[in-house]
């Protein structure tokens, strides 16, 4: 396929198609991930997020891959629900050093009847920040959902994490339908969506291609598409999963940038394992979107400073949210880097 004719947006991939995308040579499929991303986005701009866990632990949920769930023994300190100011603190600490997205993410079914307002406080919060808000709760009833819009909530997070034909081997709690379900009330709501899933849990490369498959095929592509890399934690059952071929993981990034061409596609979790170089390919494949500060859920994260040196060295810009930054708004956000650098700033964030 040459690189112009995938870059019209499609809704209608064949898993034939998909795995002649990933079977290309690697350097083929880089040009045409880099080609088709050139056509929407600016190649030297990546869009950076900070995640905050605003409820740790305990899940009721099994996720095979994840230290908060309450089926699996991993050490981790449980934390209540966080104080509504404490959130907005981070999240000012989180502009600060040049985050214009900021994710909130409680280890949740779904959230509680009790929770709720608290919930619609952050996110109101965080809004008259300047910041978009991104929250990750469980799974959301229509109710909820329109709630959390009326609140000023810009996007959703609800992974799919992998295709139809593995999630079983992951997740027996909650069905792919219930994700499906959860996403489409996020859509008629009028809210954006950030969906994607986790390479290295045993999945064959179809199941790769599959969970891309889901993605693209709906009625329209998720804004956002965290993939992750499964960071392996002591006490959940992934713990001893094989490494992930780097280049499969990036040849996975291309293939997501070339199949939803408009949607920023996140390097997320397990970005702490990769080098330099490897991140620098991520780029390259079209990977434009990153987390940011101390802590990813509750697995490390490269400390934002270090990000920021590597976007300096490969001259990448952090993507504003507004598209007028100024080298004296650069200028601040590197200077807030500096005396940020040994802070104590915590970003246990949670996922669900
Ligand atoms: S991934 Fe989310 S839903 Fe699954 S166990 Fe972890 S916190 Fe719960």
């Amino acid at each position: 396929m040459s690189a112009t004719a995938a870059i019209t947006t499609r809704h209608d991939w064949s898993l034939a198609e998909v795995r002649a995308l990933f079977e290309q040579p690697f350097n083929d499929l880089l040009f045409q991930a880099q080609s088709v991303h050139r056509q929407h986005f600016d190649a030297n701009r990546v869009q950076v997020s900070t995640l905050l866990s605003i409820k740790t632990g305990a899940c009721p949920e099994d996720c095979k891959y994840c230290p908060q769930s309450g089926h699996y023994n991993t050490g981790l300190d449980k934390e209540k629900l966080m104080e509504v100011q404490k959130v907005l603190e981070a999240a000012a600490e989180a502009k600060a050093i040049g985050s214009t997205r900021f994710c909130m993410g409680a280890a949740w079914k779904h959230p509680s009847v009790k929770d709720m307002p608290y919930v619609l406080e952050m996110v109101k919060g965080v809004k008259k920040l300047g910041l978009e808000t991104c929250m990750t709760l469980g799974r959301l009833d229509q109710e909820q959902t329109q709630a959390l819009a009326e609140a000023g909530l810009d996007y959703y997070n609800h992974n799919l994490d992998t295709s139809p034909e593995f999630y079983g081997n992951i997740i027996t709690t909650r069905t792919y339908g219930e994700r499906l379900q959860t996403l489409a009330y996020v859509r008629e709501a009028g809210m954006k969506i950030c969906s994607g899933g986790i390479l290295g849990m045993g999945e064959s490369v179809d199941d790769r291609a599959g969970l891309l498959i889901q993605l693209a095929n709906l009625p329209e592509h998720p804004e956002s598409v965290p993939i992750n890399m499964l960071v392996k934690v002591k006490g959940t059952p992934l713990a001893e999963e094989k490494d992930v071929d780097p280049f499969d993981f990036i040849r996975t990034l291309a293939v997501a940038r070339i199949m939803m061409p408009r949607s920023h596609v996140r390097l997320s979790a397990g970005r702490e394992a990769m080098n330099e170089q490897m991140q620098a390919l991520a780029f390259m494949a079209g990977a434009n979107s990153i987390f940011y500060g101390e802590k990813l859920l509750t697995t490390a994260n490269p400390q934002a400073d270090k990000d920021m040196a590597l976007f300096k060295r490969l001259g990448i810009k952090p993507e504003e949210r507004e598209e007028h930054a100024d080298e004296v708004h650069q200028a601040a956000i590197e200077q807030a880097l500096v005396e940020q650098r040994d802070s104590k700033l915590f970003y246990n964030a949670a996922s669900a």
